[in-house]
């Protein structure tokens, strides 16, 4: 049972929360999903103690409803920053383990929303960082520092090219080089999981845009090669709390 105490919100009321959810397990509601978001997370990768305390009820809801999936996502992508909720955080473990297998069954039913369960999948994972910039590699870009010798690197995975790049404010992106994919015999971890699940679910974007991701850069100032997912993930891990 969830003490509801010191789950306050985002406006600092501990009973607002639980009206909304339980109005939501009679039926989706627009208008109470978006008050619901707006009490529990914040753009600003915050969630408030009533976001984890919702949890439970969102991840059963969940099964039926893409806004809870979307939400239970968003309370997990931010579960990483400065909450001082680890006590209520401990208490969803069972939930996340729900939630975990639930979104891996939505996936494989190639949902339209495959892409917002596939980055909830990763905020599970606890690869918050790919929780929250993941795109569908139609137009993707990614900021990296050359780590030899500092130079802010472009890379772009998409339908215009895979390439690192210096932008340039006038010229667009210069000195393109051309991206190096993971062999898929290289790849493990998290990068493992994402290419076997996008792989399974026939989503040929997202297997050759993991590739890339995982795969190489040329720095275009120094020439040495570096993995863009290293450079990525170490620059946006969250500071430890
Ligand atoms: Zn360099």
């Amino acid at each position: 049972m969830v003490n509801w105490a010191r789950a306050y919100d985002w406006f600092f009321e501990t009973d607002r929360v639980p009206e909304l959810l339980e109005r939501l397990e009679r039926g989706d509601d627009a208008g109470t999903w978006a008050e619901l978001a707006h009490r529990l997370v914040l753009e600003a990768d915050l969630v408030s103690p009533a976001g984890f305390a919702a949890l439970p009820q969102l991840v059963r809801l969940a099964a039926h409803s893409a806004e809870a999936r979307i939400l239970s996502g968003k309370i997990l992508e931010r579960a990483a920053g400065h909450h001082d909720c680890d006590d209520l955080l401990a208490q969803c473990a069972d939930a996340i383990a729900e939630f975990r297998e639930l979104l891996d069954q939505h996936l494989r039913s190639r949902p339209s929303d495959y892409l917002a369960a596939f980055r909830a999948l990763l905020a599970v994972e606890e690869q918050y960082h790919w929780a929250a910039v993941l795109g569908d590699f139609t137009d993707d870009f990614y900021a990296v520092g050359c780590p030899h010798c500092a130079a802010e690197v472009t890379i772009a995975i998409g339908d215009h090219g895979r390439y690192s790049a210096i932008r340039d404010w006038h010229q667009g992106d210069v000195n393109r080089r051309p991206l190096r994919p993971a062999p898929v015999d290289g790849l493990s971890g998290i990068g493992r999981l994402m290419y076997d699940t996008a792989l399974r679910d026939g989503k040929d974007a997202l297997v050759d845009g993991v590739l890339h991701l995982f795969g190489g850069a040329q720095c275009p100032s120094c020439g040495s090669v570096f993995s863009v997912a290293d450079e990525y993930a170490s620059a946006h891990r969250p500071a430890l709390r």
